[in-house]
């Protein structure tokens, strides 16, 4: 039998909630409690979690040996540090902080406290992006030459901290950090050429509400990616396009198709009427020489992230969430601000 490793949480909003749970019916972990600025916010834990009164508290306590760290994005570094340095294993949430001298300082303490410190990257096993690798990975549509990554919603900014620059608000900060990690992995081991980003300011002066990212790699792939929160009508979640056919992904529950060429020498068309004029090129194709596909689903378990957290620090894995991963994420992250200060496109070899 597997020794369980003591579990904790800081920050007791949303996403600590979800860890508690998460902890809570994990069979390799045993959940101890949770400590919140506001105590309010830990008068309801699950199971006998404890509500600590203080950070210092909470990492004096020798039966913890993992915490979560899911408080504003600003806070992240100073608790995580401050956790490493207690001898606990930490898992802080994305993003795992702003800058890479911060990440560095980070990562620097885990080093020196020799002990294990990750990110809950989750959206690497939502299905919808499991779904769009496998895809890419199999090669089912040929050569691909562009993704299209989009999150849209409607209703801008949640009025919290995540509208305050100074908190680390902003939804590159936000929903970015899960898209443009999922392009990292989804397209390794290319390279990023260049960057070019437009932030998007419709209902916050403050910090971004959405945005337009153009990545190009190495091998002339073009990735966009987009968030919006003033969309009040969705573009798709995925759009990819190959030389021998397309595939597209709706909504999180995965409606979408793959539509490829059966018969690409039959391209010949009769013209057809669009608006006032007439074209050839974008005749639409006859179901004869072309073939739609379901999209097939990938088994993924998020449980995974954990399982693989409680095996490095037993000693039996490594990480799947790598601190070179997270390096590479808070550079790109880094660089989508200065390009869209400079309004540039930033050349790099990253
Ligand atoms: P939230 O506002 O619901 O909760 C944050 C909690 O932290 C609050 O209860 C607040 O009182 C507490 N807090 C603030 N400063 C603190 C401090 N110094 N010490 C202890 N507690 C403190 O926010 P949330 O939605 O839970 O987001 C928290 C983190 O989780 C953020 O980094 C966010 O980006 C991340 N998040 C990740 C996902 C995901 O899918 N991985 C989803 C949502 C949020």
């Amino acid at each position: 039998m597997i020794a369980k490793i003591g579990g904790a949480v800081v920050g007791h909003g949303g996403m600590g909630d979800f860890h508690a749970h998460r902890m809570e019916e994990n069979p390799e972990v045993d959940f101890i409690g949770a400590y919140d600025i506001n105590p309010e916010r830990t008068k309801k834990l699950p199971g006998n979690g404890k509500a600590f009164s203080s950070l210092e508290e909470l990492l004096a306590d020798e039966r913890i040996g993992l915490v979560t760290v899911a408080t504003p994005n600003d806070t992240h570094k100073e608790i995580v540090i401050k956790a490493l340095e207690a001898g606990k294993n930490v898992i802080s949430e994305k993003p795992v902080t702003m800058t890479l001298a911060d990440l560095d300082d980070m990562i620097a303490a885990a080093d020196k406290a020799g002990r294990v410190f990750t990110v809950h990257q989750n959206r690497r096993w939502d299905p919808d992006y499991l779904a769009m690798k496998n895809i890419f990975d199999k090669n089912t549509l040929g050569k691909v030459f562009c993704i299209e990554s989009r999150v849209h919603g409607s209703r801008g900014i949640p009025g919290d901290w995540r509208n305050q620059k100074e908190h680390g608000g902003g939804m590159v900060l936000d929903w970015g950090v899960h898209i443009l990690d999922q392009m990292l992995m989804m397209t390794f081991p290319r390279k990023l050429a260049s960057i070019y980003a437009h932030l998007d300011y419709v209902t916050n002066e403050n910090c971004d509400d959405g945005f337009h990212v153009e990545a190009i790699f190495d091998d002339g792939l073009v990735y966009r990616a987009e968030v919006g929160t003033s969309n009040f009508i969705s573009l798709p979640r995925w759009y990819m396009l190959g030389e021998n056919g397309s595939a597209v992904i709706r909504d999180w529950d995965l409606n979408g198709e793959i539509v490829m060429v059966s018969d690409w020498e039959n391209r010949d068309a009769v013209p057809i009427i669009a608006g006032v004029g007439l074209t050839k090129t974008m005749a639409p194709r006859t179901d004869d020489t072309i073939k739609h596909y379901p999209i097939e689903r990938v088994e993924g378990d998020w449980r995974d992230f954990y399982r693989n957290v409680c095996a490095v620090i037993r000693g039996e894995a490594n990480l799947i969430v790598t601190h070179a991963q997270q390096r590479r994420l808070v550079k790109l992250l880094e660089t989508v601000f200065e390009s869209a200060v400079k309004n540039e496109v930033v050349k790099l070899s990253l």
